[in-house]
């Protein structure tokens, strides 16, 4: 019989399945797709060898040299509780006098998975949790389909979840270089304190900010790269493919290119 474990993961992997557009059987019985395809043509030619990927441009967030710099400061938090306290106490970014509450995290910090979104909205900035939206709610069902929560306590199927910024920007724009260029010394510390096997950096700021390139998320998505020495894989933001469900299969495949590394595959 099949274990409660497995029902759920097949569960969420229907959900998502559901998400990506496929809510209809088109058919009584299964169709044998391989057996149909025809033998394929076999090469001519050895292929020619690949591209060599474009080299990474330069970072951006360092075009703010009168930012204070918050270095020191992020260094000298031996723990995470240490750095929520020194996030929550900092007095450096004008962010923070609009914000209701500092978003530090969710999720299990000892989790192989750790994904940096962009910054809280609306709803984030009331509850002082991060991608509890919208967005939040898809990017639940991207993860548990390749059977990752951030409510697990096990870290191989748990998340940890964090921003770039701790802050609510005004009316949800986009972080300005200033603002990444001051709170980018506590996000590179939370990544060193919570130590995950893998980053997944969500959308175009993110992305940016950590592997350090002006290339925006529809090149960089699914290239794998480095943060601090640890794999790190750009996908597309939830909100974004709520507005453009059509790229759910691309990160689809991304989300199989993570679970594969996680297999050790
Ligand atoms: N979008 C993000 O990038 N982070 C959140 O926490 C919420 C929405």
């Amino acid at each position: 019989m099949q274990n409660a474990s497995h029902f759920y993961h097949d569960l969420a992997l229907l959900d998502w399945h559901i998400e990506l557009g496929a809510d209809e059987a088109i058919g009584e019985t299964p169709i044998n797709r391989y057996a149909l395809a025809p033998p394929a043509p076999k090469p001519e030619a050895k292929p020619a060898a690949k591209p060599a990927p474009a080299p990474l441009a330069v970072v951006t967030t360092a075009a703010a040299p009168d930012v204070f710099d918050s270095t020191p400061l992020a260094q000298a938090c031996k723990n995470l509780e240490a750095l929520q306290i020194a996030l929550e106490g900092f007095a450096h970014c004008p962010l923070k006098q609009g914000a209701r509450t500092t978003v530090f995290s969710d999720g299990n910090p000892a989790a192989r998975v750790m994904i940096v979104g962009e910054a809280p909205g609306k709803e984030e900035d009331f509850e002082g949790k991060p991608f509890i939206c919208r967005a939040g709610k898809l990017l639940d069902k991207m993860f548990a389909a390749i059977g990752l929560s951030r409510h697990e306590d096990h870290p191989e199927s748990a998340l940890y979840i964090t921003n770039l910024l701790p802050w609510r920007p005004p009316q949800n724009r986009d972080p300005s270089p200033e603002e990444i260029a001051l709170m980018k010394p506590f996000l590179l510390r939370h990544i060193e304190l919570a130590q995950p096997d893998f980053i997944v950096t969500m959308g175009n700021p993110s992305t940016k900010a950590l592997r350090d390139t002006t290339l925006g998320i529809n090149k960089m998505r699914g290239q794998w790269g480095a943060v601090l020495g640890i794999p790190s894989i750009p996908l597309f933001h939830p909100a974004y493919l709520l507005r453009s469900p059509e790229l759910k299969r691309l990160a689809w495949e991304d989300l199989l290119s993570l679970k594969a590394r996680l297999e050790g595959k």
